[in-house]
């Protein structure tokens, strides 16, 4: 069986209807609806201002819902703040990284060791899954490539153990050889059955690992499907509004 076609079999993870986000007046996500099953991945697309980032912030509770259900492992964490659902198993790793520019990378991986879901990851097996932070343990995280951070952020959101990883803005300002090692490391992580919602301006890219594309404009899903059922044209079409009566329609 292929990844995906066991993505399809496994049990629904993450569901959300009718979410709506706001900021301020502004409806940044617009009523959308969504199933992530346990062990799939989403790439999350669209254009500057979609929406992609609200919504993963709502996701992960760092961003409160307007209207409309998230619900996880079957229980609703609509109203649950951040830290409450990182203990249930969500992490995100925020566009922008953030992380402690003075801390090693060490010391930035242990930062999550106190909010330690019970499980694989260590910083050990992270390093193992992320073979160029070895040589990087004792630097200071200020001093590393856009990759290197990238590579520790993701590791730090691996350490709480998550069942779902939301990953914003994956591949933003890293050189072409860091987003391959930053894709290849994902891949193995992916490969140990792991739910990922992944957003990136690189379209291609993020479609290479995803079982799922799904394309954001204005609020709205406008294109969702199976990522051997897409064609380049249509996943173009839809980032640009090119074909609004195309797709999904939540
Ligand atoms: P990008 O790729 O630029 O990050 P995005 O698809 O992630 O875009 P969001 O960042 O979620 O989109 O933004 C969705 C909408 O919400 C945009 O119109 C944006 O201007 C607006 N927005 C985002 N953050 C804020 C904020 N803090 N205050 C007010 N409006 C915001």
């Amino acid at each position: 069986m292929t990844a995906a076609r066991a993505a399809q079999s496994a049990r629904p993870q993450l569901v959300i209807e009718q979410l709506t986000l706001r900021h301020g007046l502004l409806e940044a996500v617009r009523g959308v609806s969504l199933t992530v099953r346990e062990g799939e991945t989403i790439a999350l697309v669209g254009a500057n201002g979609a929406g992609k980032t609200t919504l993963l912030r709502g996701i992960a509770g760092a961003h409160r819902a307007s209207a409309g259900t998230i619900t996880f492992d079957g229980v609703d964490v609509t109203k649950l703040p951040g830290h409450r659902r990182v203990g249930m198993g969500i992490a995100l790793v925020p566009e922008g990284r953030r992380l402690f520019a003075n801390l090693t990378v060490e010391e930035n991986l242990s930062v999550a060791i106190q909010r330690r879901r019970p499980g694989r990851w260590t910083i050990d097996s992270v390093i193992e899954a992320f073979p160029m932070l070895e040589p990087l343990r004792a630097q200071r995280a200020a001093t590393l490539s856009g990759g290197e951070q990238q590579a520790t952020a993701i590791g730090r959101a691996l350490i709480s153990n998550p069942r779902l990883l939301l990953l914003d803005e994956l591949s933003l300002g890293l050189a072409p050889v860091a987003v391959e090692g930053v894709y290849s490391s994902l891949k193995s992580v992916i490969g140990e059955g792991s739910t990922v919602v992944l957003v990136d301006q690189d379209i291609t890219r993020a479609a290479t690992i995803a079982d799922r594309v799904i394309c954001m404009l204005e609020g709205r899903f406008v294109l969702e499907g199976a990522r051997d059922e897409l064609t380049r044209e249509q996943i173009t079409e839809a980032y640009f509004g090119l074909h609004r009566s195309a797709g999904a329609g939540t």
